[in-house]
């Protein structure tokens, strides 16, 4: 079988390679779809010193069922949680599973994925059953978006959205974008968009997904932009750390910023710590691990209140992906969402 590999700077491989047989509490999944996430960009274009298979965002039908795997059958319809919080662990049994962020089992976030053979790029990845979310009534392509919307969702629900908000979402990459979406849904009053101008069809797509105004942070500072109450309450930030300062400096008192932008080689920042003293601001940290919100997302796209194929700029095919990852870099100006798709 083929499986996709990544090693830094951007260097993209196919491979042949054979997978093991699948334990009892696993199932082999045919992928049928898998996004390109911000993650894997960061893992292509400086993290990966060596070469690993990648993609976490993905869907696909189960072809074969573990004999201690419950509630899936052959042909089921699937996408996958990347990790999973620990039942037995203090925080779920407290009512807290979200808190358990050392997964159980292996994840589909950290690359050790050699005993599977492989991630989402691949024709088939072995899956714990227990990471298997059923689905119906969505495409397989909106359904490896489901596990980014869960991303977006804990972006809205950490920053505590409320009616009549003024809301900056710092960032329109696919999850800023459909934050936006959900926090429009959970009253938000006003969206300022926050994104570079080199990213048209960023910039386009926001206004189409509930921005009102879209700041082109490289024509303008955030700072001295004229927002209409002075400042926002809240900030969604999908952008790398270092503008975090940026971010506070705009918030009005008792806001809350909700962030969610890893870097692994410039995670320390600085900005006025006077500012969040003085006006009682909160930097709230957003994680999708452990991964959640999966059968809740699923009925948002089926109910049209999140629309992902939009987001789609790019589909790639396995065959093809090292040239397509490469045209989908190329393409920055149009470049939102690239998906693997197989028939
Ligand atoms: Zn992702």
């Amino acid at each position: 079988m083929k499986a996709a590999y990544l090693k830094a700077p951007r260097q993209f491989e196919v491979r042949d390679v054979e997978l093991r047989e699948i334990h009892e509490d696993e199932v082999l999944v045919d992928v049928r779809a898998c996004g390109y996430c911000g993650h894997d960009n960061i893992l292509a274009s400086y993290h990966a010193k060596e070469w690993e298979p990648f993609g976490h965002e993905f869907s696909g039908v189960v072809i074969r069922v573990g004999s201690r795997v419950r509630g899936l059958e052959v042909g089921d319809k699937v996408c996958i949680e990347t990790n999973m919080f620990d039942p037995l662990s203090d925080c779920a049994r407290n009512g807290r599973p979200d808190l358990d962020t050392a997964p159980l089992g292996p994840s589909f976030m950290n690359l050790d994925a050699g005993h599977r053979g492989g991630m989402g790029f691949a024709e088939q990845v072995i899956v714990p059953g227990d990471l298997c979310v059923k689905f119906d009534g969505i495409s397989f392509e909106e359904a490896c978006m489901i596990e980014p919307l869960g991303v977006a969702y804990d972006i809205v629900m950490t920053a505590d959205v409320r009616l009549n908000d003024d809301v900056l979402v710092f960032g329109c990459g696919p999850i800023g974008l459909m934050a936006m979406k959900l926090a429009k849904a959970s009253g938000a009053r006003k969206i300022y968009a926050a994104q570079h101008s080199g990213s048209k069809a960023r910039c386009d797509l926001a206004l189409q997904y509930g921005a009102d105004e879209v700041i082109l942070t490289d024509k303008q500072p955030i700072e001295d932009y004229p927002f209409e109450k002075g400042g926002v309450d809240r900030v969604l930030m999908t952008v790398p750390p270092k503008y975090m300062g940026e971010a506070l400096a705009v918030m009005k008192a008792g806001g809350i910023l909700s962030f969610a932008g890893i870097s692994y080689d410039e995670p320390a920042v600085t900005f006025d710590s006077n500012k969040v003293h003085l006006d009682k601001l909160q930097i709230r940290g957003s994680n999708a691990i452990p991964a959640l919100y999966f059968p809740m997302c699923i009925d948002m796209v089926k109910a049209g209140m999140v629309e992902l194929k939009p987001l789609i700029s790019h589909r790639m095919h396995l065959e093809t992906l090292p040239e397509d990852l490469a045209r989908y870099y190329a393409e920055r100006d149009r470049a939102v969402k690239a998906v693997m798709v197989r028939e």
